[in-house]
């Protein structure tokens, strides 16, 4: 069984196998997490990302889509890149479902690298603007629906949230998952 864990703090700072970059397609650096991850990690991420544009992903990564690279100096073995959607209500189905997928698809890119340890910023919540509570459901509720698959082999996927408000906001979302889990259980 994975475990699902809540911290406040910062992303850069955990010592998991890997971190899940909120970035974005040019996978050549940005603000938020993104550029925590590449100030903190060093140079060696940015040059990976170039080899990824280089190679296979030239026209940038897919939103939705996640791609690992060496995690540089941070104290965690890899990052996984993943490129969330932007905030916009007149598409919110296809948006949500390509929030959804950049969850399970760096669960997917983290369990075929062997990673035991996941930890997750919340993706799309900030320079893209989706509203957090919103933003907390879809990631808390798609790690749960993911957790049969090969993600059952993780040992731990960790939301890190940064500051209080988005803490507290996580906790309360996963509250309410949790007991609607309970509920389906009578
Ligand atoms: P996006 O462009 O996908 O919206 P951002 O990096 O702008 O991504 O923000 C995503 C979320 O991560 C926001 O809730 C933001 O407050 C938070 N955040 C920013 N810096 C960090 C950090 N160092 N560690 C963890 N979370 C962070």
């Amino acid at each position: 069984m994975t475990r699902i864990t809540l911290v406040e703090g910062d992303i850069t700072e955990q010592q998991v196998d890997a971190v899940v970059n909120a970035a974005n397609s040019s996978l050549l650096g940005g603000g938020g997490v993104d550029g925590a991850i590449h100030r903190r990690g060093g140079p060696q991420i940015l040059e990976e990302c170039r080899r990824l544009r280089a190679s296979h992903w030239g026209r940038g990564l897919p939103t939705g889509q996640a791609v690992a690279t060496t995690a540089g100096q941070l104290p965690a073995r890899w990052v996984v890149h993943t490129v969330g959607p932007v905030y916009r209500e007149e598409e919110y189905d296809e948006r949500a479902e390509l929030l959804a997928s950049c969850y399970r698809e760096s669960l997917r890119v983290a369990a075929e690298l062997g990673a035991r340890t996941v930890a997750f910023p919340a993706v799309s919540a900030g320079v893209y603007g989706w509203p957090l509570e919103d933003a907390a459901r879809i990631a808390l509720a798609t790690v749960v629906a993911a957790g049969p698959g090969p993600v059952g082999e993780l040992a731990e996927v960790r939301f890190v949230l940064f500051g209080a408000a988005a803490y507290r906001t996580f906790e309360q979302v996963w509250q309410g998952i949790e007991s609607e889990g309970r509920e389906g259980q009578d």
